[in-house]
């Protein structure tokens, strides 16, 4: 404020011509003409600078507004496509399901008529019996692996962890997949490195995901007929050590585009809807639920025309305790 000294503060006797309570105090300069230059300031700098301070944090904040809004919107996108994708892979899935059920089915019914329309000569029985058993055990075999999903979904699986060879576990899958393998006419090239420590685990469980990899190397192997089984030491990304089971074979591979997604529950490739090649898309969910669980984690190379090669790396046990906990073979008793 610049002017002459304030002499005195009054009140105005004329205090109502301004329409302002009479209390409010006025100055008054010492018998000269008041002249009064009032300049009103802000703390933080001149009018115009305030101005654009604020025009600038408006800015801002609308800017942040449409980010959030992009943001969300773009994730209510990402929701919707994803729900898309996967009501799709389940329409996919009860297809598959209900095409998997269709033919045993069909086989089961066409035999039982038979049988009980007494069409069937008595030195066919055997015949119809061992169809009957086998179309059968597909069944259960499907609803155990529809099972297992569900179960390895909602968290419900118990696991039974024990410490035991690596050697057992790699023998006890082949075992279990032989039928198979000797079905097919597949040449199995077995290779596991001596003195490998042990791992811990659910032995059984374990065994299921590996006879997957297996069963999966026999199905999508085309006009190959070998598979690789291999079982060493090696190290992690971050350089600890690791066992690594590694299922490979020489079929078709995987295209790229194709490779992230053999994970996910349902999936399966053009290439295996095209062959009409039989399965769910459950295995490698399973096969990579379980691994995961045990703490280890599954991977795939794959080259196209030249093969793929799954492998399972699990923590070793390097320093098991005196009283190691085995586990008898009748335990893996499993379906291959
Ligand atoms: P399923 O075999 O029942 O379809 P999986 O989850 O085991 O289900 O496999 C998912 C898909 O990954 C398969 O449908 C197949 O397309 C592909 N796949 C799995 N293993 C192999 C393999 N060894 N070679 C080529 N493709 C494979």
């Amino acid at each position: 404020m610049v002017g002459p000294r304030i002499d005195s503060i009054l009140r105005s006797p004329n205090w109502h011509n301004f329409a302002s309570p009479s209390w409010f105090p006025v100055f008054r300069s010492n018998g000269e003409a008041p002249r009064w230059v009032l300049r009103v300031q802000h703390r933080r700098g001149s009018l115009a600078g305030i101005v654009a301070g604020v025009r600038r944090r408006n800015l801002a904040i609308s800017f942040g507004v449409l980010v959030l809004l992009s943001v969300s919107m773009s994730l209510v996108v990402l929701a919707s496509y994803r729900a898309q994708k996967y009501a799709r892979l389940q329409m996919d899935f009860v297809a598959a399901v209900s095409h998997e059920l269709r033919t045993p089915l069909a086989v089961i019914s066409s035999a039982a008529e038979n049988i009980a329309d007494g069409v069937v000569p008595e030195k066919q029985l055997t015949k119809y019996g061992l169809a009957i058993r086998n179309q059968t055990s597909r069944l259960v075999d499907l609803v155990e692996d529809i099972l297992r999903f569900a179960a390895a979904r909602d968290g419900s699986n118990r696991y039974r962890h024990r410490i035991f060879d690596v050697s057992e576990l790699v023998d006890t899958a082949i075992e279990n997949t032989r039928a198979l393998l000797d079905r097919d006419g597949f040449t199995l090239h077995k290779e596991i490195e001596p003195k490998l420590p042990k791992v811990r685990g659910d032995i059984s469980a374990l065994g299921q995901c590996l006879e997957n990899l297996i069963v999966n190397a026999v199905k999508y192997s085309g006009r190959s007929r070998w598979i690789g089984i291999r079982a060493q030491i090696g190290r992690d990304h971050a350089g600890y050590l690791e066992v690594q089971i590694t299922v490979a074979d020489r079929g078709p591979g995987i295209p790229a585009g194709e490779v992230k997604q053999i994970f996910e529950p349902f999936y399966r490739t053009q290439a295996a809807r095209d062959g009409q090649i039989r399965g769910t898309g459950l295995g490698l969910t399973l096969a990579r639920t379980i691994v995961e669980e045990m703490g280890g984690h599954l991977t795939v190379v794959t080259k196209l025309e030249q093969g793929s090669a799954f492998t399972v790396h699990l923590p070793p046990v390097l320093n098991p305790p005196s009283e190691v906990e085995s586990t008898p073979v009748s335990e893996l008793s499993h379906k291959a």
